[in-house]
């Protein structure tokens, strides 16, 4: 996608729009694959939560790709979008026993991360397939925010508490076909990864009756220029050998399966946005923008560095500017950053903006949505519209007229 076409895309679907790229998203999957190409038996779940736009999940429905959900509305996405229930599985954490079993009824794989559902389930359903969702307790990344295996996190059985699981699966004779981990987002080291797969591997000995062990992910993807990244090609060969290893050891094949997101679609997705408003205080240059921490979260939610680049006039002069929103709140996408000169109407575009980006959208201060554009083959296809006035009313129900004096 060069500049001229987002440039054209703009004219073209109005902004603010959010726009991926299906080559990069197809590179990513397939960088993925080819790393663990010697894995007899290799499953790609796609983690929808980044990215859940249907034609999002169509593509990598053709790509071959399974799909990971985390609630029983991202079961119903991936229905409508096409896959088998047997390609979804289903990784939530601290739902209800009544939504876990109305998924496994759809004849989506479960996975179980506490201990009290795991028992009630098990009572009630011993033959159904469960996988269980391990916490190894290792800590990846080094921002709390987005690491789930610590000890402090809420997610996953504790790798403590491992005779206690292996009790209850004996009593109530359920039926494990897996185990998982997901140590969250943003894995820099692989020894990390690979140390905590050990842990898995370990417990795993435990289940005598598995199918698959699933990695989770947390694959780290550059944000900005010369940023580190998970090397997936030096994890591919030190844990293809490790796992096939262990297949030995155990005495039968088993599935290896991945859940990446932000792997597949972060570096797909660009937002972009028009300066409203260029405004000089005493300390800085303001660029305002018409948009705000309700379409891009991520700077202020997890002190994210989304790339800016001015599209509008690349090879400018550049300049340092302080980019935020247009929301009655503080909405700060960088400060003091190094941009090539921007004038009002400007269009600038944020890099890695694929995933948990539109998927954390909101309305918020009444705005719309954005829309969203899936470029293709040298073309952009609109993937979802700009929402309307419509779609802010929209499940409000206004008081009777005669009700409306307290
Ligand atoms: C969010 C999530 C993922 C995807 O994580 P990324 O960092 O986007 O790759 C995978 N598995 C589970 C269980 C998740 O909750």
């Amino acid at each position: 996608m060069q500049p001229k076409d987002l440039l054209q895309l703009v004219e073209q679907f109005g902004s603010p729009i959010y726009v991926y790229d299906a080559e990069k998203i197809k590179s990513q999957y397939n960088r993925l694959s080819k790393a663990f190409s010697k894995v007899d038996k290799l499953r790609i779940n796609y983690a929808m939560k980044a990215l859940s736009n249907v034609a999002v999940l169509q593509l990598l429905k053709e790509m071959g790709a399974g799909l990971d959900t985390v609630s029983i509305q991202e079961v119903q996405l991936g229905l409508h979008a096409g896959y088998e229930p047997e390609k979804i599985f289903y990784t939530p954490n601290g739902v209800s026993l009544e939504e876990i079993e109305e998924v496994n009824a759809m004849g989506v794989q479960i996975n179980i991360d506490n201990l009290s559902i795991l028992e009630q389930f098990g009572t009630k359903h011993p033959n159904v397939p469960v996988c269980i969702r391990i916490n190894p307790h290792v800590m990846a990344g080094g921002n709390t925010n987005i690491s789930v295996g610590h000890i402090d996190s809420k997610f996953g059985i504790s790798i403590h508490q491992l005779p206690l699981l292996v009790r209850i699966v004996e009593n109530t004779k359920m039926n494990i076909v897996g185990i998982h981990m997901h140590t969250g987002s943003d894995i820099l080291d692989i020894e990390v990864f690979l140390y905590a797969a050990e842990i898995l591997f370990d417990a795993a000995k435990n289940f005598k009756d598995l199918e698959f062990l699933d990695f989770g992910s947390g694959f780290k993807v550059p944000y900005k220029k010369d940023d580190i990244e998970t090397d997936i090609e030096e994890l591919g060969k030190k844990l293809t050998k490790r796992f096939k290893a262990f297949c030995t050891e155990y005495g039968k094949d088993l599935t290896l399966i991945f859940e990446p997101g932000k792997f597949l679609v972060s570096e797909a997705g660009v937002f972009l946005a028009k300066v409203n408003v260029v405004k000089q205080t005493t300390s800085t240059v303001f660029a305002g923008i018409d948009s705000g921490f309700n379409h891009l979260i991520r700077p202020m939610l997890y002190g994210s560095q989304h790339h800016i680049e001015n599209i509008s006039n690349p090879k400018g002069k550049e300049r340092f500017y302080s980019v935020v929103g247009y929301i009655c709140e503080t909405d700060t996408f960088a400060n003091n950053r190094r941009i090539s000169e921007i004038k009002e109407g400007d269009i600038l575009s944020f890099r890695n903006a694929g995933a948990y980006c539109y998927s954390m959208a909101s309305n918020y201060n009444s705005r719309y949505k954005p829309a969203e554009v899936l470029w293709m083959n040298g073309k952009g296809h609109l993937i979802r519209a700009h929402e309307t006035f419509e779609d802010l009313l929209k499940n409000q129900i206004p008081l009777p007229i005669e009700a409306t004096t307290v």
